[in-house]
């Protein structure tokens, strides 16, 4: 185990078993993160929650201490290259950002994603990292083996709201920025505002702007998603809302009372606000190249493409799709 400390924060080097983990009750059967604990410390923070119950510090001292998963892409190809491996979908960075401030000196996230790409197995990842531009080149590839996406998370673009509520990330629309490089390379990439704060950031010029400018960078969509509150995130958000808008305090009380999801009153009305936003500004995927999966060459096909290459006698045409891209 290994120890450095930058910026107050502490990196421990720590080797992990499993990489690959299995979930249940969510639209991706597999998750997989590089990283314990997140440096971006977002006071709404969901992974509070499950510190909270692992008995570990859900407070300020969250995202102090940032487990690096240092052989994590080895035992990820170990995992891929089991015969039991059905390339089900991977959700890359549920529980932590995979392009918080240490990948830049690790890169475990890279190596993990061209792990996939060589293993052809589908992934959606989310981050609110722009970093992720450094490895366009891996998205590009993968992107033509397997089904990939990423969200970018963008809650909103009020200066302060962010800076308050997610003190260590870096500015929304260095985020968009980001996105429009994925988009511009062919990849698919979205936006998804979440979590919008009630009171503050569901306001409608708020989430205008956000969906504005996610239609101006090229997002080939929009989701949004309210603050839910469980026991450990509850209080370090409460006691940041008590201390920046403390007005809101007894709000947010009486509409998380008892219940860590805001009634549908609350907040189906934003949802659809939001769509309806989203339909008036014509968020679609209007990529100009789309990235998409060349099928996969059965042992036959490629059995007759050896033949093909290594005779000047004519072979059968294999069944090969060949376009790399569709241009829409
Ligand atoms: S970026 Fe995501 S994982 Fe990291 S602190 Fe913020 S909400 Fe949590």
């Amino acid at each position: 185990m290994f120890y450095y400390a930058s910026m107050a924060i502490e990196y421990r080097e720590e080797p992990c078993k499993v990489g690959l983990n299995r979930v249940k009750g969510m639209p991706f059967r597999w998750s997989l993160n590089p990283y314990t604990g997140c440096a971006h410390r977002c006071t709404f923070c969901f992974v509070r929650a499950f510190e909270a119950r692992a008995d570990r510090p859900f407070d300020d001292r969250y995202g102090r201490s940032i487990r690096v998963k240092v052989n994590l892409p080895e035992v990820l190809r170990r995992e891929l290259a089991r015969r039991s491996w059905k390339r089900e979908l991977v959700a890359v960075g549920t529980a932590t950002d995979p392009y918080q401030p240490a990948e830049g000196r690790y890169r475990l996230t890279r190596r993990c994603l061209i792990e996939l790409t060589e293993a052809r197995t589908p992934f959606h990842l989310i981050t609110r990292g722009p970093m992720i531009v450094r490895d366009i080149d891996v998205l590009a590839d993968a992107a033509r083996r397997a089904d990939v996406s990423v969200t970018f998370s963008v809650p909103t673009l009020d200066p302060e709201i962010w800076r308050r509520t997610e003190p260590g990330t870096a500015p929304p629309r260095q985020r968009l920025r980001a996105l429009r490089q994925l988009v511009d390379a062919g990849v698919k990439a979205g936006v998804g505002m979440a979590p919008i704060l009630p009171g503050l950031s569901d306001r409608p010029d708020l989430l205008e702007d956000v969906v504005r400018e996610a239609r101006a960078v090229g997002a080939t969509g929009v989701w949004a998603n309210l603050l839910y509150l469980r026991p450990g995130t509850r209080e370090h958000f409460m006691a940041n809302l008590a201390r920046d808008w403390p007005e809101l305090l007894t709000r947010y009380q009486a509409m998380y009372e008892g219940r860590a999801y805001l009634s549908k009153a609350v907040a189906e009305p934003v949802r659809r606000h939001v769509t309806r936003l989203q339909e008036r500004h014509g968020v679609a995927d209007r990529r100009r190249v789309r990235l998409e999966p060349i099928p996969e060459l059965e042992p036959l096909q490629l059995q007759l493409v050896d033949a093909a290459a290594a005779s000047v006698t004519a072979v059968p045409e294999p069944a090969i799709q060949p376009p790399t891209a569709a241009h829409a």
